[in-house]
């Protein structure tokens, strides 16, 4: 509990002295000795230089020593895994990706060992331990128990995953819903962790919109939270992954995107998202009015959670950060339009790897975090 709480301080504010850490925790001297002592002597906490100047002892500030220890971040898509090893910042040290032909869990769990692997092989040399594995898929996941019970995208029902991969690989594995994931890292490292209330949008093959509130990503009672994706949007419309008429993503979804604007223009199938943005941009009008009205949408439905949460800022992910301020510009114009009060500032994560790295600090977040679920 001391060490968490120790950790945690130093992770949101920074270096931090012995005295710092027993005024802020309202430990006694001893008791943050004792605990700083065990984190040095286990690698998590390393000494920095005092500050110069003036007499007597200087303070010692302490960090986290994040590239003491190691993660493995997996995402699953459509035919793919992308894979990182990251520090206990999620920073990426290496990445990969591979392919598999059906999503059907045996293939994905060899494809993912392979993976793991071949990323074990880059381990730069007196690199710190492997933390563990996170792995993260869109679907309705039990965190406690390592099972995916739903996955609409890829057919999965009760596949019993991080023990699967557990077996394999003789590491720890965690999963997650890969939205809750992404908000779960953007929570500990990312854009939302000087926030103690933010939502964490994903806008890419689905969307996703969870919430973190006061250190918790907000699953719900059945890991079904943050299916922005899902509200109706309209009462009539395609079918979506989830067998419902009419749910946000199937018209709003970075595919659902570029597919209308392809099939507008009579464009064949090579063309992708980074097609569509430079098209944009060089003035094509049905790319610039579909990417606006996408914008505009998913700035209604995005309004309706701001306004039920009270959120200070939202954080973005997924692939439709490609697309920038052609996206982004009209999702503002429609929270200022709809918002209950002054919208929050909407702020595009542009890292590469973000989707794996979020999966990486489900490894991590034990550390950090007091109630968690241990690995399978
Ligand atoms: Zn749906």
């Amino acid at each position: 509990m001391n060490r968490r709480l120790i950790l945690n301080l130093i992770r949101k504010e920074g270096a931090l002295s012995r005295a710092d850490l027993a005024a802020a925790t309202g430990l006694s001297p001893a008791a943050v000795t004792f605990v700083v002592t065990d984190l040095l002597a286990e690698g998590y906490l390393i000494e920095g230089e005092t500050a110069p100047g003036g007499g007597g002892r200087r303070p010692v500030p302490l960090s986290i020593n994040y590239r003491g220890s190691l993660a493995i971040g997996v995402k699953m898509n459509l035919g793919s895994l992308d894979c990182v090893l990251t520090d206990l910042s999620t920073a990426v040290i290496s990445s990969l990706s591979v392919s598999f032909d059906s999503p059907s869990p045996q293939t994905v769990l060899s494809a993912a060992e392979a993976a793991i692997g071949r990323l074990l092989r880059t381990v730069p040399e007196q690199a710190g331990k492997l933390t563990g594995v996170g792995f993260s898929m869109p679907g309705t996941i039990d965190m406690a128990a390592g099972v995916c019970v739903s996955s609409n995208r890829f057919g999965w029902r009760n596949v019993p995953f991080a023990g699967l991969l557990r077996e394999r690989i003789s590491a720890p594995v965690w999963m997650e819903d890969d939205t809750l994931a992404f908000a779960l890292a953007q929570h500990l490292f990312g854009l939302g962790s000087q926030h103690s209330v933010f939502l964490a949008l994903a806008v890419g093959v689905g969307i996703g919109c969870a919430t973190v509130a006061n250190g918790v990503v907000l699953r719900g009672a059945h890991g079904h939270a943050g299916k922005l994706g899902h509200v109706t949007h309209r009462l009539e419309g395609p079918m979506c992954e989830c067998g419902r008429i009419g749910c946000l993503q199937t018209f709003h979804s970075v595919p659902a995107i570029v597919d209308s604007w392809r099939r507008g223009k009579g464009l064949g199938s090579e063309l992708d998202r980074y097609s569509m943005k430079e098209a944009a941009l060089q003035g094509d009008d049905l790319a610039r009015t579909l990417l606006q009205r996408a914008g505009e949408d998913i700035g209604v439905h995005l309004a309706n959670v701001i306004n039920s949460t009270d959120p200070e800022v939202v954080v973005v992910g997924g692939e439709a950060v490609t697309f920038g301020d052609l996206l982004f510009d009209p999702m503002r114009k429609s929270l200022e339009r709809y918002c209950y009060s002054r919208p929050p500032a909407v702020i595009p994560d542009e890292r590469e790897h973000f989707w794996a790295a979020g999966a990486a600090a489900l490894a991590i977040q034990g550390l950090f975090n007091f109630e968690m679920a241990t690995g399978g």
